[in-house]
C-alpha cells in the first residue's frame, strides 16, 4: 500500500477518482457505436467506457474520468497497467527482437522465466516448465501432458469450474451460459464431480470437505480411477464466484490423486501470482500440485502462460509435441521476468494482504447491517460478495447487478461473477493505494446499503 509499496514505482497518473462527465461519457457512447458495427457481438463488455491511459488503481477514459480499478483486466495488470520496469524491459527487447518462435531459435529470457517458476512454485521437487500464450492454452497442455504420462484419458473437473472458452477448456468449465452455449458438441472424457462449497454445498450433501470428498472418491471410483490422467482444480474458484473450498479439500484431493495415480493439476491462473497474499494460492494449504498453472499476472497483460511441474511428467510428451508460434513470445518473457524482480522485496504480497484487511474492515460489517450479503470471502487481493436473500439462500443476481452499476456509474470498475451471477468480485491491483482503495469500497459499500432499502 501506500508505505509499502517499495518494489513498484510511483504510478504515472493521479491516483483519485475523478467523474468529468457520466460514466460512460459521450466520447465513450461514439466510440461503442463504431464498436458494434464493427466488432462481433459475441464479445460482452463490462463497462462501456474506452481508455485513454491507465495506472496503478485507476483507469482514465476518453472523456477525462478517472476510474477506480477494482478488476485490473481480469486480475491481470497486478503491478498497474502502465508498471514502468515491465514497460522497460520490454522496450528494451522490443529493440533487440520481437520474435523468433522459441521452436524455430532460442532466446535466455525464456529459459529465466521457466527457472524462476521452477524455484519459486510449491513442490520441493525436479521441475520443468512449458510456456504458452493464453490461460486456456496452459489447461489444454496440462491435459496433453498428464495424458502421455499417465497413458489415461479421463480429465476430472469440478462444480463450479472454470478453466477457459477454447473447446476443450469450455467443456471442463462448468457454467453453461455464455461459456458453452450453442458451442457443442463438447469433447468427451471431461468428469465432473462435487466442489466443496462452504455457503452451497453440492447438492444433497451436508457442508464441509469429507462429504464433499467421498462423493469425488465415488465419482473417480464410478469411471475406474485407472481411467484418470487428471484431476484439475482451482485453488479459489474464480469465475464461480471466488469460491474458497472447505478447509481440507485441496488436501483431500492430494491423497486422492496419490491414491489412485492421477496427476493433480492446479489452476492458478487466477488466484496465483501473489494474488492472494502468497506466490501461490495452494500455498494456503500447503499443497503442491503435479503441475500448477499460471497466467494472467505471470507477466503483468503481456500474453502469458505456463505448465510447470515434476520434471517426469513434464517431460512425458515427446519431442516436437508442445508448442506455439507465439509460446513464450519474447516480449511476454521480459515482462514476466520484471514482474518477478518486482516481488522480490515481499511488499507486493503484504499489499495483497492489507488489501483483504482494509476491505474486510468496510464490507464485513454490511453482513449484518443488511440482509442481502450472504457471504463475504476470499483472501488476500482476491475478494467478493454473495448476495442473496435472508433466510432461503435464493441468489439474488439482480442485486449484483444493482451494485455493479451503481458502482461503474460513480467511477468503480467492479466485476460479477458467480454460477448464479449473483457475486460482485474486487480484484484490484496490488499496488493500489490505500486511499484510492478506501474511496472505491466506500463507494461499494454505500451501493449495497441503497440496494438493501
Ligand atoms: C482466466 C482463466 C482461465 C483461462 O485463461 P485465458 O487466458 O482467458 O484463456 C483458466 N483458468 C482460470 C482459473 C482462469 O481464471
Amino acid at each position: 500500500m501506500t508505505k509499502t509499496t517499495l518494489a513498484v514505482d510511483a504510478p504515472s497518473i493521479p491516483q483519485t477518482r475523478h467523474l468529468a462527465t457520466s460514466v460512460p461519457g459521450p466520447r465513450s457512447n461514439a466510440l461503442h457505436a463504431e464498436r458494434s458495427a464493427q466488432v462481433t457481438s459475441g464479445f460482452g463488455v463490462a463497462l462501456p467506457v474506452f481508455v485513454a491511459r491507465a495506472d496503478g488503481g485507476i483507469i482514465e477514459d476518453v472523456d477525462g474520468n478517472r476510474l477506480i480499478d477494482f478488476a485490473s483486466g481480469i486480475a491481470v495488470t497486478s503491478l498497474g497497467a502502465s508498471n514502468k520496469r515491465v514497460a522497460q524491459r520490454v522496450a528494451a527487447q522490443l529493440e533487440a527482437f520481437i520474435h523468433t518462435c522459441f521452436m524455430v531459435t532460442e532466446y535466455e529470457a525464456f529459459t529465466q522465466v521457466c527457472a524462476w517458476l521452477n524455484a519459486n512454485t510449491p513442490g520441493d521437487f525436479e521441475k520443468r516448465t512449458g510456456l504458452f500464450t493464453t490461460g486456456a492454452e496452459a489447461v489444454e497442455n496440462a491435459i496433453k501432458i498428464a495424458r502421455a504420462a499417465t497413458g489415461r484419458p479421463n480429465v476430472l473437473v469440478f462444480d463450479e469450474a472454470y478453466h477457459g472458452r477454447s473447446l476443450l477448456t469450455m467443456a471442463m468449465t462448468a457454467k453453461v451460459n455464455p461459456y458453452k452455449l450453442n458451442f457443442g458438441p463438447l469433447p468427451a472424457e471431461i468428469i465432473r464431480a462435487a466442489s466443496a462449497n462452504p455457503l452451497r454445498p453440492a447438492q444433497g450433501l451436508p457442508a464441509g470437505a469429507a462429504a464433499a470428498l467421498e462423493s469425488v472418491e465415488a465419482t473417480i471410483l464410478e469411471h475406474g480411477a485407472e481411467t484418470f490422467a487428471a484431476m484439475v482444480i482451482e485453488p479459489i474458484q474464480g469465475e464461480g464466484g471466488f469460491i474458497v473450498p472447505a478447509v481440507g479439500f485441496i488436501p483431500g484431493l492430494r491423497k486422492l490423486a496419490d491414491k489412485y495415480g492421477i496427476v493433480l493439476v492446479i489452476d492458478e491462473i487466477q488466484a496465483g501470482m501473489g494474488r492472494t497474499g502468497t506466490l501461490f494460492a495452494s500455498e494456503h494449504e500447503a499443497v503442491a500440485g503435479d503441475l500448477i498453472l499460471t497466467a494472467k499476472a505471470l507477466a503483468n497483460g503481456v500474453p502469458l502462460s505456463a505448465v510447470t511441474g515434476r520434471a517426469e511428467l513434464m517431460n512425458a510428451p515427446h519431442a516436437g509435441g508442445l508448442g506455439g508460434t507465439y509460446a513464450g513470445n519474447p516480449l511476454a518473457c521480459e515482462a514476466a521476468l520484471a514482474v518477478f524482480e518486482q516481488f522480490e522485496d515481499g511488499s507486493l504480497l503484504a499489499n495483497a494482504s492489507r488489501i483483504e484487511e482494509v476491505a474486510r474492515e468496510i464490507l464485513e460489517p454490511l453482513r449484518f447491517s443488511t440482509d442481502i450479503v450472504a457471504d463475504v470471502r476470499g483472501r488476500g487481493a482476491m475478494l467478493a460478495i454473495e448476495f442473496a436473500d435472508a433466510g432461503t439462500l435464493e441468489p439474488r443476481a439482480d442485486l449484483a447487478k444493482e451494485v455493479s452499476a451503481a458502482c461503474h456509474g460513480a467511477g468503480v470498475i467492479t466485476l460479477t461473477c458467480g454460477t448464479h451471477g449473483n457475486v460482485v468480485r474486487l480484484l484490484p491491483p496490488l499496488v493500489i493505494g490505500e486511499d484510492l482503495l478506501r474511496d472505491g469500497l466506500a463507494v461499494l459499500s454505500q451501493a449495497i446499503t441503497t440496494a438493501a432499502k
